[in-house]
């Protein structure tokens, strides 16, 4: 067996910071996680000179030498049994020399029978198999972002992974190998992607009203006198872009503020009664409701209480309750209620309107997210409401919901924890 592999099952003696005092941290290359057990490794084959100087001393000595070894080997399998990074060393020959349980999952290898062999027979992505070669031919700490087939926890879309590889070095600074930890990134790089993809939709849908206001106001400039009639028109048309601006950057700060203050923990709740929350929704909704000749009606337990944070819930009713007026042909209901359903309060707005189509449900939710782009805009939307929406109910713990189908009206609901009442 080759020697890392014996320096593995050999135990460490000392710590990192003492086997650095010790061989002035020339013995590794010390960097991250690679560095950190590249040092654990080394530590591993500086304990085997020990243990041969060892056997020159009296064997109760050797006795305890060997005792302390093997609970300093422990410790480090241990470490790197319950690291979440898969590390894999591999020796100058390509050879793997060891890995740890996660690298085994990940590259969907079974340790005894894998150690020893090439990895280039043993590893099928080709990125990750250059990667170390790349790796084995360098002296310097590398990285990259490796691609993996997806497993079942993770969903359907592929696995990325940071890949490092750093120099392995044994006592004497002799290079034995390269040490490789993957990381998984998966998570970090979808929320790259999706807030790339927001801060392109954020510019496109404030860019459209400027766009709007520019041309207005340049026809103005040009026929400034000519027909006061056109002004008039042009200005209006001024105004309403501006106020739709404001709208949209208005909107985007709420939802910035209740996403920031959801993370810091810093929404306070306190017990409400629920009709009350309706109503002052309600309320607030009564202008435009009226415009539209709709009613509003309140089905709630007068003493049905929940923890919440009334203004942000408030608000939450009101974009539900403003959506069924705009999305409801003139004349028609709205009906909001509350109730407790097993283990959660449930408040919904339920309409009898243009309903949205089955294709269009799992994505209503997300920001700017419209079935008609077009029409929200004519209606005065900017897309952003029901997320905000989804991100109050996330602030009270719950989640939302929604059933609705084309000209069958819909039903929009947001549940949060009874035990919060
Ligand atoms: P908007 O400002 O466009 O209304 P929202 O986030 O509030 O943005 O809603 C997103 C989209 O969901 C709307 O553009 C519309 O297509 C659809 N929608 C929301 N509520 C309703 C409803 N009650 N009935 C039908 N469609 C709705």
């Amino acid at each position: 067996m080759h020697v890392m592999h014996l320096a593995l099952s050999i135990p460490q003696h000392a710590l990192p910071g003492t086997l650095a005092d010790e061989f002035g941290g020339a013995a590794v290359v010390a960097w991250g996680i690679a560095g950190l057990l590249a040092l654990l490794l080394a530590g591993s084959l500086v304990t085997m000179s020990r243990l041969r100087a060892a056997m020159h001393r009296s064997e109760r000595e050797q006795e305890k030498t060997l005792q302390r070894l093997i609970h300093r080997r422990d410790e480090l399998e241990a470490a790197l049994r319950s690291m979440v990074e898969g590390v894999l060393a591999v020796d100058t020959d390509g050879k793997l020399i060891s890995l740890n349980a996660a690298a085994a999952k990940l590259l969907e290898l079974t340790p005894p029978q894998a150690i020893g062999r090439a990895v280039a027979e043993l590893i099928r992505n080709d990125a990750l198999r250059q990667f170390i070669a790349e790796s084995l031919d360098t002296d310097q700490v590398i990285e990259t972002d490796i691609e993996l087939p997806p497993d079942d926890e993770e969903g359907a879309s592929p696995r990325m992974f940071e890949a490092q590889g750093s120099v392995l070095r044994d006592s004497e600074s002799e290079r034995i190998g390269s040490l490789i930890v993957l990381h998984n990134v998966t998570r970090l790089r979808r929320l790259e992607v999706v807030r790339r993809d927001f801060v392109t939709n954020a510019s496109h849908e404030i860019k459209t009203p400027i766009t709007a206001i520019k041309a207005a106001a340049e026809t103005l400039l040009e026929s400034a006198n000519d027909d006061p009639q056109a002004s008039e028109q042009f200005l209006r048309v001024i105004t309403r872009q501006a106020d739709r601006l404001g709208a949209i950057v208005e909107d985007l700060l709420s939802l910035a503020r209740i996403e920031q203050d959801t993370e810091h923990e810093r929404i306070v709740l306190e017990p409400r009664r629920l009709e009350e929350v309706l109503r002052v929704a309600a309320e607030a909704c009564a202008a435009r409701a009226r415009d539209r000749d709709t009613a509003i009606d309140i089905d709630c337990a007068a003493n049905l209480a929940a923890t919440v944070n009334a203004p942000l819930l408030e608000q939450a009713v009101v974009n539900l309750i403003d959506n069924a007026i705009k999305y409801s042909p003139d004349g028609s209901s709205v009906r909001t209620s509350a109730k407790r359903v097993g283990t959660e309060i449930v408040l919904a707005v339920q309409d009898a309107g243009v309903g949205i189509a089955a294709e269009h449900l799992p994505r209503i939710f997300e920001r700017f997210y419209r079935t008609d782009k077009a029409r929200s805009r004519e209606l005065g939307g900017t897309g952003l409401g029901l997320s905000i929406v989804k991100h109050i109910a996330i602030a009270h713990g719950g989640r939302v919901s929604v059933d609705s189908a084309p000209n069958r009206g819909s039903t929009f609901r947001i549940h949060i924890p009874a035990n919060h009442a």
